[in-house]
């Protein structure tokens, strides 16, 4: 379902076969301006590189992706289980998740290792952020609920979509992280825990009753390549961040 445009101007996961009007993408760390760390598509404003570039780089995007700039919601991210429902584009605080039904809206949430969820339905999209803490929290199944009760729809009408982010390969967490979550979505190897988010997600995506089958992995891991990826666990305190981006367009 999902494919990485790697030879377009601005390099993204794209799906294959989106559903009309709706446009979805994970973007990469390619085909942007900013420098140095943040070289070169890093879309986080609060990620200490300058605001011109952060800029530039949000204005490329979205013109690749054939969206106007004035649509932009963007999310506070402060690591909880919050989904605000939006109707206009702008920023909504205390919240790790965006959801709307309004055509022309662009939902984006930032991620460098955390997960990013997008989930659509019919005539909703939403976009979350989920890190180890917002997923423990139970931020994915909340997402869900958020988007059928918006919808009028059931978990069998959702289309669920994880992109890039840190994967077991890389994610090695201590016991008090790996105690919050089930068993079955980790590797454990005597004192030390390899955590799969990614698992966790689609776990209580499966247990709501979203179809297997309905559920599109990029299975790409942000810390295994440099090249393409930013990522915090592998970069350490200055790094960019990559758009989990999903809209409507009208009419
Ligand atoms: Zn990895």
């Amino acid at each position: 379902m999902w494919r990485l445009e790697a030879d377009a101007a601005v390099p993204c996961w794209r799906p294959e076969s989106p559903p009309d009007g709706v446009t979805l993408a994970f973007t990469t760390r390619r085909g942007g301006v900013s420098e140095g760390e943040f070289a070169s598509l890093n879309l986080g404003g609060s990620s200490g590189d300058r605001e011109a570039a952060v800029h530039e780089n949000q204005r490329r995007t979205l013109a690749a992706l054939g969206l106007a700039a004035g649509g932009l919601a963007t999310a506070g991210l402060v690591h909880g289980a919050e989904v605000a429902a939006v109707d206009g584009p702008g920023h909504s605080r205390d919240c790790d998740a965006l959801l709307t039904r309004a055509p022309g809206v662009v939902l984006t949430v930032t991620t460098a290792d955390c997960l990013p969820l997008i989930l659509t339905a019919p005539g909703t999209v939403a976009a979350a952020h989920c890190g180890w803490r917002g997923t423990a929290a139970g931020l994915p199944g909340r997402v869900l609920n958020a988007v059928c009760a918006a919808a009028g729809a059931t978990p069998r009408e959702v289309r669920a979509h994880i992109g890039p982010c840190i994967r077991p390969c890389c994610y090695e967490v201590g016991p008090e992280v790996a105690g919050r979550f089930p068993a079955s979505v980790g590797h454990r190897t005597g004192d030390r825990h390899r955590l799969d988010l990614a698992a966790a997600a689609r776990l209580q995506l499966l247990e709501s009753g979203v179809p297997p089958e309905a559920i599109f992995d990029t299975a790409a891991c942000t810390c295994c390549s440099p090249g393409w990826y930013f990522s915090h666990r592998r970069d350490g305190s200055r790094y960019g961040r990559h758009w989990a981006l999903a809209a409507m367009s009208r009419g």
